[in-house]
């Protein structure tokens, strides 16, 4: 197959290019590096089956080559990225899918889109169903990010009506793993870098807010299962393994043998206040059951953080 994958170079669009390009597939790239990393595909640049084209997708894009997939993967998704950049968010999430959709049409090819769980917002269930609509300040800092999602759900599903494309849309909760950059704010990448440079851990609010994590591995194994089942979703991916960002703090302490402690911060606006997927969709239509805990998880993703840590 040949398959255009938009922030490829991403921390999970680098991992989905290096498992697709491994099964035979050719894989066309499509980044602006907003947020992404080039050393997540320096190893594939060689490969005569990757192809990079650095562009902007929320600009229109030909390509020419015959596409059997477009997987749109490009956006900010760290808190931080998207508050530096609501409107290239917001543009790509509106502009970028609708330029997807496109291309899908143009090529009659299916159409793949990395929704969010925080398109549920602050939850007001727990835990969230696909059914579940949501919770979501349209107007707060984190709409930029959670109203493009929607946005690019309700697109994603027009072009489905409207133009008979076959489209899938995944809601991905939080995912880390080797590949997300050391400064990306996200939790885990910020409580590894502080516990692995003596750093106080930064806990926003009084920690007391869950979140359920998800190893990239089970990830990509849960994505690619899906492009090969007939459902179009919506979908949730992720784990079930709910904790409080207290524990999680602990946990990466433990796991690096940091001496250092927990500095308390104020709570960020709109902060959802828990997450916990319902997997039952899931795990029955793909056979797919999220394997790594946070132990094993955090103990294959600090040593690529020591060995950044070594070369910057
Ligand atoms: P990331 O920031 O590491 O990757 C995003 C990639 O998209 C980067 O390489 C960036 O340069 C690229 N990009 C952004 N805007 C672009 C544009 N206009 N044109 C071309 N490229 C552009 O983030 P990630 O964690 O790998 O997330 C990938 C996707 O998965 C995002 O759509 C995100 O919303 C979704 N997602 C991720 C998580 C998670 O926990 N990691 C959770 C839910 C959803
Ligand atoms: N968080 C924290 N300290 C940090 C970074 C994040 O306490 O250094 C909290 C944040 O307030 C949120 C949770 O950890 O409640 C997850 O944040 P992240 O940015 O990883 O993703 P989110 O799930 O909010 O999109």
């Amino acid at each position: 197959m040949r398959l255009l994958i938009t922030g490829g170079s991403g921390f999970i669009g680098s991992h989905l290019c290096r498992t697709l390009l491994a099964q035979g597939n050719t894989v066309i790239c499509v980044d602006n590096f907003i947020t992404g990393d080039r050393d997540n595909i320096k190893d594939l640049i060689d490969n005569p089956s990757f192809v990079l084209i650095e562009h902007d997708i929320s600009e229109p894009l030909k390509i020419s080559e015959k596409l059997d997939w477009i997987l749109h993967f490009a956006s900010p998704a760290s808190p931080k990225d998207y508050l530096k950049h609501p409107i290239k968010t917001l543009k790509v999430g509106t502009l970028g899918t609708h330029n997807c959709l496109g291309i899908s049409r143009l090529h009659n090819a299916r159409f793949f889109l990395a929704s969010t769980s925080e398109v549920y917002g602050d939850p007001a269930i727990s835990p969230q169903p696909e059914e579940y609509w949501g919770n979501v300040n349209p107007v707060g800092v984190r709409s930029c990010y959670d109203e493009a999602k929607r946005a690019a759900e309700a697109l994603t599903s027009a072009y489905r009506r409207e133009h008979n494309i076959d489209t899938k849309i995944v809601r991905i909760f939080n995912t880390y793993g080797p590949s997300m950059r050391l400064d990306d704010g996200r939790v885990v990448s910020n409580f590894i870098y502080q516990a692995l440079t003596g750093k106080n851990l930064t806990i926003y609010g009084k920690g007391d807010q869950t979140r359920s994590f998800c190893y990239i591995d089970d990830l990509v194994e849960g994505i690619l299962k899906f492009l090969e089942v007939d459902y179009p979703g919506p979908l949730n991916l992720g784990t079930e393994f709910e904790f409080t960002i207290l524990e999680l703090a602990k946990q990466v302490i433990e796991v690096t043998g940091s001496t250092s402690r927990a500095t308390f911060l104020p709570l960020p606006e709109d902060d959802p206040k828990q997450r916990r997927p319902d997997l039952s969709k899931a795990k029955k239509l793909l056979t797919w059951n999220p394997r790594i805990g946070i132990k094993e998880g955090l103990e294959r993703t600090i040593p690529y953080f020591r060995k950044k840590l070594g070369s910057s």
